[in-house]
């Protein structure tokens, strides 16, 4: 349990849900395991689990990584997206990805060949992937640059700055058929797994641009992280963040936030709020946005941080916990019949709150019904 927001070290937060989508499970881990009290901090704004997994039980989890984001069974094989899967490599399955790749990322239609020899993935990932390339290559000068990615899928980041640019990259990969195909196919060293807990980066020096994907959602320690990151920084070095999911999900495009809060994502927030997690930690977002609501950005180590940045407004705070409740409640009046048992006590007040404010309806058969965003804004 935290007594501080985990990423600026604010001490006052406001808790705007309990549960992660653990609570929508019908198997669970433990139960304990739902319940993470997401709380507001009132300094930066970030919605942070206040109760979070570390250590062993971090790794319990995370060995359960799929199962847990109910994506499969335990032992099941996973269907499709075979390179990015989290099995462990045999070398009958190296040897059949080294005759795969040996096809090439860019495999023409005309060469006729089966869909099982080659990898399709490589080259859907450097189309998926270009967009980050076009941003980091417009707004930064990069000549022949060291860089580091975080969390790569294929090593795409890398391999298109590196033909743009000189760079020379390193990876950091979550499963071993990553490390190994970014490896096999682009020659960057690699390295896996990630920890998530004691966040630390297995290749030596400084780097001009750390690439950060999805990470200080998943952080446990995002403060140390940031810190981490920031060290290993050339002297204005830069951080490009990207795949990191809003709050607007849930609050303003009426997704259940029960399901969009997993087990993994221990931090959420708006952009205001994002910015300040970056300012927070010594860094000067020098460009951000927010596509698909997920937030990008790219910030700068700043030579001298400080404790100058602007904290979030009482007017926003209160804004967003407004926000927070209805997105509960909505969360709350959508859990299936044979798990509301959680919500008993506060069932009825919901429903009178919910149909006051018209974000439910109660049909004919009496059934409470959460309407449609594009409906309430009517
Ligand atoms: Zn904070």
């Amino acid at each position: 349990m935290l007594e501080r927001c985990p990423v600026c070290g604010g001490a006052e937060a406001t808790r705007v849900s309990r549960y992660n989508r653990f609570i929508l499970f019908d198997r669970v881990p433990d139960p304990a395991s739902a319940i993470y009290n997401y709380s507001l901090c009132h300094a930066c704004g970030v919605v942070y689990a206040e109760r979070r997994p570390a250590g062993e039980r971090y790794k319990w989890l995370l060995e359960r990584f799929e199962e847990t984001l109910g994506r499969t069974d335990v032992g099941a094989p996973r269907p499709g997206k075979f390179a990015l899967s989290s099995s462990s490599l045999t070398d009958e399955a190296r040897e059949q990805l080294r005759r795969m790749v040996a096809n090439g990322v860019f495999v023409s239609g005309t060469r006729g060949l089966a869909r099982k020899d080659y990898l399709p993935s490589l080259m859907n990932d450097r189309l998926a992937s270009s967009m980050h390339v076009e941003i980091l290559g417009s707004l930064l000068p990069l000549k022949a640059p060291r860089v580091l990615e975080i969390r790569s899928r294929l090593g795409s980041i890398s391999a298109m700055l590196q033909r743009l640019y000189g760079a020379s990259c390193a990876a950091m990969t979550l499963f071993e058929n990553q490390r190994f195909l970014i490896e096999e196919v682009y020659g960057i060293p690699a390295s896996c797994p990630i920890d998530f807990d004691a966040f630390s980066i297995p290749f030596e020096g400084r780097f001009d641009v750390i690439i950060s994907n999805h990470m200080l959602t998943h952080a446990v320690r995002p403060k140390e992280f940031l810190a981490t990151v920031r060290e290993r920084l050339a002297p204005g070095g830069h951080l490009y963040l990207y795949q990191e999911p809003m709050e607007g999900e849930f609050l303003d495009r009426g997704k259940s936030m029960f399901n969009t809060l997993n087990p993994f994502h221990l931090q959420t927030f708006n952009q205001p709020s994002a910015v300040r997690a970056l300012e927070a930690n010594g860094f000067q977002v020098i460009f951000c946005t927010v596509r698909d609501d997920l937030f990008l950005a790219i910030a700068q180590a700043a030579d001298m941080p400080g404790d100058n940045w602007k904290r979030m407004s009482d007017s926003q705070r209160s804004r967003r916990r407004s926000a927070y409740r209805v997105a509960n409640d909505t969360a709350i009046l959508r859990v299936p019949e044979h798990l509301r048992a959680p919500f008993a006590k506060d069932w009825d007040a919901i429903v009178e709150r919910s149909l006051a404010n018209g974000v439910a309806t109660r049909s004919k058969d009496g059934r409470i019904k959460v309407r449609k965003v594009e409906e309430q804004a009517t």
